[in-house]
């Protein structure tokens, strides 16, 4: 498993895999090999990504089937489940989510002066905790049951498993929020008319995505962590979030960079490349793409805003 090329052990994963015949986004059933990599995080099982020959859009394909995707999330490692502050990645992680926390509230007051939130993978809930302090009522998705109960316990949230999405009432929620998760959401497209279905007729929807058009993962080519295999199984660029928003209904009046998650991807996509935390050029690169995505291809990591047409 540990051999870089062609072994063929690292091309049998351990669970049962789904095979999707039609692209997500437009159905066509034609699809070319656009690259192939591994779980660099945690299992080093090997996955591939195609492209739709029609519209464009690159997905993870042999997939885990839904009911195995758990097990590739089981590591205390898994940043986004912890709050903990171990080693100095983990500090600077925590310190630039505490920032980022101030910049998403900002921004959600450029839209909506106050109402209810659904943040939908909510994790431990710190960014729910810091909305619901300045006011918001909020209410929390989570389908990690530890995670989710974290959130509960540390915070009082209301924080509720995936399937109860289905128990919410049309046009629900002003605030709609995805920070980093609809790349993780299996059905896309029922995801999708679900959110068209809770927000309201004048709310506003903010999806947070890694952009695989960015200079970083075109440096770091398989090795860049925002393909993150098998866990992220869309790969969305600019040009695929406007066809998928208008295909629910939607219409995306901002789109804005993360400029962190450039220096952050590209500290991870090193520890990738070369099995060390290479600072310096993870800097390096974090900056050029922070610098060289504007303003076509985008940034590491976008929030598109969208509104209902
Ligand atoms: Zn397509």
């Amino acid at each position: 498993m540990s051999k870089r090329n062609g072994i063929k052990s690292e091309l049998i994963q351990s669970c049962r895999m789904e095979v999707l015949k039609n692209c997500p986004i437009c159905g066509s059933e034609l699809f070319e090999p656009f690259i192939s990599g591994k779980d660099y995080f945690l299992t080093g099982e090997a996955f591939g990504i195609v492209k739709c020959r029609s519209c464009g859009f690159r997905f993870t394909n042999p997939r885990p089937e839904a009911s195995n995707l758990g097990k590739y999330y089981e590591s205390t490692d898994y940043i986004s489940h912890s709050n903990t502050q171990n080693g100095l990645f983990a500090s600077v992680y925590q310190l630039v989510r505490k920032y980022t926390l101030g910049r998403k509230l900002s921004l959600i007051r450029r839209f909506q002066k106050n109402g209810e939130i659904l943040d939908i993978g909510c994790a431990t809930g710190q960014f729910l905790n810091f909305v619901k302090q300045n006011g918001w009522k909020t209410t929390g998705i989570e389908p990690d049951d530890k995670t989710r109960h974290k959130a509960i316990t540390e915070y009082g949230l209301q924080v509720f498993p995936e399937e109860n999405l289905d128990t919410f009432q049309k046009a629900s929620f002003e605030i709609i929020t995805l920070w980093h998760v609809l790349e993780h959401v299996s059905e896309l497209n029922e995801r999708m008319a679900q959110l068209k279905f809770l927000l309201k007729p004048s709310g506003t929807l903010f999806i947070a995505v890694p952009n695989c058009n960015s200079f970083d993962a075109k440096i770091y080519g398989e090795f860049w962590a925002g393909y993150d295999l098998p866990r992220h199984l869309y790969h969305f660029t600019k040009a695929d979030m406007k066809l998928l928003a208008e295909k629910f209904g939607f219409k995306i009046v901002k789109i804005l960079p993360m400029k962190f998650d450039s220096f952050y991807v590209s500290l991870l996509s090193e520890k990738y490349k070369s099995g060390k935390m290479r600072w310096l050029p993870a800097f390096w690169n974090g900056l050029l793409s922070n610098l060289k995505s504007m303003p076509v291809n985008g940034h590491s990591s976008l929030i598109y805003v969208l509104a209902l047409k």
